[in-house]
């Protein structure tokens, strides 16, 4: 069964009235070919919708679904437009690109039975002809389409999240399961922050060289380091692929900010942050963030707050993956009894901001 308005979108892109069908001929619109044959009573010679020669008088001219309709009633072929050469091959041709739009438009994946009502193909026949054509199934092809939208608005610097929003999926499971099945990790596009541009600038604070990394968005690197270079260096590490710019004393205002904040991180950070990782490590570093100040969970917590109790491993993994210390609070993630667990930056580092946070 067709939903009412899958039924009216089949129906205006099937031309399924004559009004739609003179209006498709007397704007020669390129999509109406094949869908439907356009018959002169006065000279008795029917045409394709976008047939050249001089548009008739509305009254002269009726309508017909196939070649065989018209020729049946006794009109012959156009020999300027041969409206008997669209052949099969072509009309199929027209029906798959069209369901092909139709996917990847469509804010939900259109099922095969939608597909193929709309071509007016039995499933099996629709089936067999898309992946002809295209090679993949309906559904591949949904996906795939999905994945490289999703690609695309990550590289024009949208948040993991948005882009899998705006990509049409409607959770990052889902965008997961599809590059999954795709072979291909949509993670690969943000690691590495490719195409990314930070500046960069080191400050000094009691824990040591701090690493800052701004771009366009906010705050994407925060990092510690025994010298200025490996402060800096941290930032590369984070993301080897962007371009990295020393930002000189253009910088000063976010420097003493971000200082501030691991002088005292209680008082949080008065920057935008721009959260660059996988949907999970997201999700990992969202609920880090919901750690109060003073407070600590261990990888095990973490893992059940964001619905996979399974996945310490995982978190564990993420929180070192995080490229913006202390405002991704990283260090409140302990082990388990007590014990401190690891730090990117040395457990010296951890404890010392857990101190600061525990002091009131
Ligand atoms: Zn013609």
């Amino acid at each position: 069964m067709l939903n009412a308005q899958a039924e009216s979108r089949a129906m205006s892109g099937t031309y399924a009235n004559d009004a739609a069908r003179w209006h498709a001929f007397r704007g020669r619109d390129n999509a109406a070919d094949g869908k439907f044959i356009v018959a002169v009573k006065t000279t008795g010679i029917y045409c394709r919708p976008v047939c050249p020669a001089r548009p008739a008088k509305r009254e002269n001219v009726e309508f017909f679904d196939t070649v065989g309709a018209a020729r049946k009633v006794g009109y012959r072929a156009c020999l300027r437009c041969k409206p008997d050469d669209i052949s099969e091959r072509e009309r199929v041709a027209k029906l798959i690109t069209r369901a092909c739009r139709r996917i990847e438009h469509d804010e939900t994946i259109p099922s095969v039975g939608t597909l193929a009502a709309d071509a007016k193909l039995s499933e099996g026949r629709f089936h067999r002809l898309f992946k002809q054509a295209t090679g993949l199934s309906p559904r591949q092809y949904a996906l795939a389409k999905r994945v490289e939208a999703f690609r695309a608005r990550l590289k024009s610097g949208e948040t993991v999240t948005a882009a899998l929003y705006d990509a049409g999926f409607n959770s990052s499971s889902r965008a997961y399961e599809a590059s999954r099945r795709l072979g291909a990790k949509p993670s690969d596009v943000v690691r590495g922050g490719a195409a990314l541009t930070i500046r960069v600038g080191v400050a000094r604070s009691s824990l040591g060289f701090v690493g800052v990394g701004m771009s366009e968005r906010g705050l994407c690197a925060l990092t510690f380091g025994d010298s200025a270079k490996a402060a800096h260096d941290a930032v590369q590490a984070h993301f080897p692929k962007a371009r990295l710019l020393d930002a000189g004393g253009a910088l000063d205002k976010e420097l003493k900010r971000v200082v501030a904040l691991v002088e005292e991180p209680k008082d949080g950070i008065d920057l935008p942050l721009d959260i660059r990782g996988t949907a999970f490590q997201e999700r990992v570093w969202q609920a880090l963030r919901r750690i109060p100040v003073g407070g600590t969970k261990t990888y095990g917590e973490i893992a059940k707050a964001i619905g996979k109790p399974t996945a310490q491993r995982a978190v564990a993994q993420a929180c070192g993956a995080n490229p913006i210390a202390v405002a991704i609070p990283c260090h409140r993630v302990v082990a388990a009894h007590g014990a401190l667990g690891g730090y990117g930056y040395g457990l010296k580092r951890k404890q010392a901001l857990l101190k600061k946070e525990a002091a009131e």
